[in-house]
């Protein structure tokens, strides 16, 4: 499956806060920019949310044209058009403790009082769950509204430590965004892309979130990778610029 690179040098880029602003569109600049890259060095983008969003995010005719595209850290896996991988939860953890920690974390979210409820309590995804105890399909006041009490009550946190004694060796907890958590398999954080990305002589990386606890951190510090960290997308074509495009 190994080919040869186009380019020996491969470029990696997280999207929400690197190439976009966060859950938003990129620049016309910034596609101009990555197009440009692309003639002198492989690209590939690797990020959190699934393959429709980055589609949104970076357009269509982008994310084909690129030599990888990552969707959610890399379970879904494509290189230009051809998917070349789909790895799902349920395939990584087993039906049966799947149902096991569905079932106990509906029984916690039943027995959580809070102001009031709605519906989709746990999204399914291909690589992650999502747990709301408000419900997913409440409407932004109503989000507010929870996300506020939960400032006060910590009603996420609770539930997470409820759930880490009996699932905490196989799967990692983060609060993300205003009324959910996400629950992922343990070592399910961007660096798992890697492996698909063989035969060049130096891979970069360039992410927003690199700290600690950041969703970067594990793909910046692997030692396959040279690790960038930027501050926002101008950021990130001003280092690009002056590593790669200096004439
Ligand atoms: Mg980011």
């Amino acid at each position: 499956m190994t080919q040869v690179p186009k380019h020996p040098v491969l470029v990696l880029f997280d999207i929400d806060g690197t190439l976009t602003p966060s859950r938003n569109v990129a620049s016309q600049e910034m596609i101009q920019f990555i197009t440009q890259l692309q003639t002198v060095v492989d690209v590939g983008f690797v990020g959190g949310s699934d393959r429709a969003k980055q589609i949104e995010q970076m357009g269509e005719e982008l994310v084909h044209a690129v030599t990888y595209s990552f969707s959610e850290n890399g379970l879904v896996a494509f290189k230009g058009k051809t998917e070349i991988e789909c790895t799902t939860i349920t395939s990584h953890v087993g039906e049966a403790r799947l149902k096991e920690f569905i079932n106990d974390t509906l029984l916690l979210l039943a027995r959580c009082d809070i102001p009031i409820k709605r519906g989709t309590f746990i999204e399914f995804r291909n690589g992650m769950l999502n747990v709301s105890p408000i419900g997913r399909n409440c409407t932004q006041a109503e989000r507010n509204d929870f996300f506020a009490y939960d400032n006060q009550h910590h009603v996420r946190q609770t539930l997470i430590d409820a759930l880490k004694p009996k699932y905490g060796d196989i799967f990692t907890f983060s609060i993300g965004g205003q009324i959910s958590f996400d629950v992922f398999p343990i070592g399910w954080n961007k660096s798992y892309c890697l492996k698909f990305c063989q035969g060049y002589d130096k891979i970069h990386f360039f992410g927003d979130k690199t700290m600690e606890g950041g969703n970067d951190y594990e793909i910046f510090i692997d030692p396959r990778v040279e690790g960038h960290s930027v501050i926002d997308p101008a950021d990130t074509i001003k280092q690009c610029s002056e590593l790669f495009l200096r004439q």
